[in-house]
């Protein structure tokens, strides 16, 4: 639900061939592309670009999210109806959050007429201006400036509000902290139109790991606290399966590590698991996919829950080695990626 190809613009980092590449050797049959590419995904020529790169990579499914603001500025709203005509699935200023209200208001109504979902990356920029880490014991050990948990929830609760307020299918990318399980444990509760995701980083890490300031430990949201942490786990274990997609930054560990640490650890159950990696997603952006009846497209992963590998970066698709998942012992791996009934890997 939440891949970065970075093409076009910075294909030094990563490629769509090289991403869709590192998708199939993960075992994802289909990626949604966030639209940080430079230029911005904010109009139908760009979304039509991704596609046709990734129909000529012949691997992974791509899905392209569009911009919610032109060049994702945060001002005036993208030209959401021709992306989605041009095949974007949803609409997103992931890593530059719209802060103006009024305009993220705009845009859900505007994404509700045009059947789009939001998706937003959370986040105060205000509150964490200046941040590196997670602010608490760790930031204060390390002398480093953090970032509160409440530049996170605030702009959750604005997000369930203005859901509410106007009827758009809201999705929250990557959710850290308690506070946020929380507020949208009540949302849906109360039957408002949200979902979110967590990625393999935020369950199988704390801001312990920054501890000698490896900086693959660095990304946004960053690593928080234990407490977090299982609170993530929780989430994961009782959200019911229409509501709770997994949300995935790095394609290559992530199956991985979700089976060592969600089932081998925590004990969620594997059908659990592979919901939220398949028809969690599918259901939350309205993706084909995700299904093995009679008919549907034969996208499938075939994997292990035992077999035993170690995270080896020499042997990555992607181009990006920045994982803190490096020499990792993992329980639990992709033996082999079908899309379309063909067979992608070796
Ligand atoms: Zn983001």
């Amino acid at each position: 639900m939440h891949v970065h190809l970075r093409e076009p613009g910075e294909e030094y980092k990563e490629t769509i061939a090289s991403g869709v590449a590192a998708a199939v050797a993960g075992g994802f049959t289909s990626i949604c592309a966030m639209p940080n590419t430079n230029p911005v995904n904010d109009n139908a020529s760009v979304t039509r670009f991704i596609i046709d790169k990734a129909r000529e990579a012949g691997l992974a499914r791509v899905y392209p999210v569009g911009a919610i603001t032109r060049g994702s500025a945060g001002q005036e709203l993208a030209e959401m109806a021709e992306m989605k005509e041009a095949g974007a699935v949803a609409v997103s200023d992931d890593g530059r959050p719209v802060m103006n209200g009024q305009v993220m208001r705009h845009a859900m109504e505007y994404a509700r007429d045009h059947g789009l979902v939001v998706v937003d990356h959370a986040q105060d920029l205000n509150l964490s201006a200046g941040g590196a880490m997670n602010e608490g014991r760790y930031s204060t050990l390390l002398g480093l400036k953090g970032i509160s948990a409440a530049a996170e929830e605030s702009h959750v609760a604005r997000d369930i509000m203005l859901a509410e307020l106007t009827g758009a299918r809201v999705h929250i990318a990557h959710i850290s902290t308690v506070g946020s399980v929380e507020l949208i444990r009540r949302a849906k509760g109360q039957g408002i139109p949200i979902t979110c995701e967590v990625t393999p980083h935020h369950l199988a890490l704390t801001d312990a790991a920054v501890l000698g300031f490896d900086t693959n430990t660095k990304m946004n949201p960053p690593l928080r606290s234990e407490k977090d942490r299982v609170a993530l786990i929780e989430g994961a274990r009782e959200l019911d399966y229409d509501h709770a997609p997994f949300g995935v930054i790095g394609l290559e560990t992530a199956v991985g590590v979700a089976i060592s640490v969600l089932y081998h650890t925590s004990g969620l159950s594997l059908s659990r698991i592979v919901e939220m990696l398949t028809t969690g997603p599918a259901r939350a952006f309205s993706l084909q996919g995700g299904s093995l009846k009679e008919g549907a497209s034969a996208d499938v992963t075939i994997f292990g829950p035992d077999r035993k590998s170690t995270v080896d970066l020499s042997r990555f698709k992607s181009k990006s080695r920045n994982t803190p998942f490096a020499g990792w012992k993992l329980r639990g791996n992709v033996v082999e990626t079908l899309i379309g009934g063909r067979k992608t890997t070796g």
